[in-house]
């Protein structure tokens, strides 16, 4: 089973979000596990103190070295070959193809900073720090939530059809294609003909088309590594503009 240990001063944040939905669905089927690790439960004595005043001044707090560390060795006792992630704003940027390479490892060590940070001498202790992006979190809890979660969806059996990450966003380069659900017409906006059709080869086709054109209209960096084939320079053209409302 693949395994998340994540450490933080604020464990419940991590197990509420994972009780719902598909993930919470997943645990229950054991597609993954979770620990949830109260990083406080390593400090030492009556008050059990994580954090301190940064050395040579200025505003915030400092997370402590030691119970972080202490944390840290834990698990990789419980979860030996599984990776020891930082969440940080200065890390390398988390993405789908880091998502897909984490979900072939044995399980996932994520560590949670508070406050202005952890103590910088925690570093020999992980394998590398990541960011979920440009901004600054009040914590690592919810960068955490998002690794794991968009790794477990990528494991097998988290999602109920296995086909279905096939043509998501990012997974062949592309953005996915628009999906439309019951009824066939809301406030005067009609389903696009073709998917009433029942014709599977040219609804894939029109999707394939309509995939490449949100490409190039909303991502000219992805399209960029984009190598278009003669049949999607066709599909391309054909592609009907249903996606220039995300223009800006
Ligand atoms: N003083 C730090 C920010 C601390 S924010 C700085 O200026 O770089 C507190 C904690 O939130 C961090 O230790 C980190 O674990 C988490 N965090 C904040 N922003 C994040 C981001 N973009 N990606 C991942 N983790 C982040």
């Amino acid at each position: 089973m693949f395994d998340f240990s994540i450490l933080s001063l604020f464990p419940n944040l991590i197990e509420g979000y994972a009780q719902e939905s598909i993930l919470g669905r997943a645990l229950a089927q054991g597609v993954f596990g979770l620990h949830a690790v109260d990083i406080r439960a390593f400090a030492e004595g009556k008050h059990r103190v994580v954090d301190d005043v940064p050395y040579g001044g200025g505003a915030g707090m400092v997370m402590k070295a030691e119970p972080v560390v202490l944390a840290i060795e834990a698990s990789r006792r419980q979860f030996p070959g599984a990776p020891v992630w930082l969440m940080g704003p200065g890390g390398q940027r988390f993405g789908h193809g880091l998502a897909r390479q984490l979900a072939g490892g044995p399980g996932l060590i994520l560590v949670c900073g508070r406050y202005e940070g952890i103590d910088e001498r925690v570093r020999p202790y992980i394998d590398g720090e990541l960011s979920i992006g440009d901004y600054i979190l009040t914590g690592g809890e919810l960068a955490a939530l998002c690794v794991m979660d968009a790794v477990v969806r990528l494991l097998p059996r988290a999602l109920g059809n296995a086909e279905s990450t096939a043509s998501e966003s990012f997974e062949n380069g592309l953005l996915e294609y628009p999906h439309y659900t019951r009824p066939p017409v809301f406030r005067g906006a009609s389903v696009p003909q073709i998917l009433l059709s029942g014709n599977h080869a040219r609804i894939a086709a029109w999707r394939h088309g309509q995939s490449l054109r949100r490409t190039q209209a909303w991502r000219p960096d992805l399209w960029a590594q984009h190598k278009l084939s003669p049949e999607e320079e066709d599909l391309l053209e054909q592609a009907a503009d249903v996606c220039s409302s995300n223009e800006e």
